[in-house]
């Protein structure tokens, strides 16, 4: 939004774009928020031996309107969505989420009435991550896929462009019940 909205597409917006987005995949800062087990990892990603520190993102911030990445480690339970959500909202855009671990994703082992059978109920999730937990080097993984997605994210008129397609795509796309096989 602002001033990228009023820049000129073509060659001067492509430059902007490339330039925006290494600014932005090497200056992410998340939020200090954790749920459960999967936090612990998320904590060890952040010490030393792992040292995100190499990325620029080794300061979680303590409120979420200093910090564009949210990292829900854990399951979710009912009552904590809506300060999720508050944290969520709080975050100044452009911002992303990583679900961390299959309770976060999906509920996991937790099929009951208290847990959010997936956080993407709550937030728009930019990563899915695997794992009960994740080790350290899967977050790291993940944070590197969303550098190339925040490296290759579009600005203005190309974001619309952007936007459309995606909307497009998945208005084409095979419904999951009719999907077999490897999901196709
Ligand atoms: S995925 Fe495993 S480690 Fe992570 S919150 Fe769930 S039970 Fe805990």
């Amino acid at each position: 939004m602002g001033l990228e909205e009023k820049l000129p597409s073509g060659f001067v917006m492509n430059t902007v774009e490339q330039a925006a987005g290494w600014v932005r995949k090497s200056s992410v800062f998340p939020a200090t928020f954790g749920l459960a087990c999967c936090a612990i990892e998320m904590m060890t990603t952040g010490a030393g031996r792992y040292d995100l520190a190499r990325f620029g993102m080794e300061v979680f911030r303590g409120s979420p309107r200093q910090a564009d990445l949210m990292i829900v480690a854990g399951r979710v339970s009912q009552k904590m969505a809506p300060v999720l959500r508050q944290v969520y909202d709080q975050m100044p855009n452009p911002k992303w989420v990583i679900s961390m671990g299959v309770c976060a994703s999906s509920g996991g082992m937790f099929n009951n009435y208290a847990i959010v059978q997936g956080v993407d109920h709550i937030v728009p999730v930019d990563i899915y991550l695997p794992g009960c937990p994740p080790r350290p080097e899967m977050l790291m993984d993940a944070i590197l896929k969303l550098h190339q997605k925040i490296q290759g994210s579009k600005l203005g008129v190309n974001a619309e462009e952007a936007a459309r397609e995606a909307e497009e795509a998945a208005l084409n796309a095979l419904p999951l019940i009719e999907m077999k096989g490897l999901m196709r």
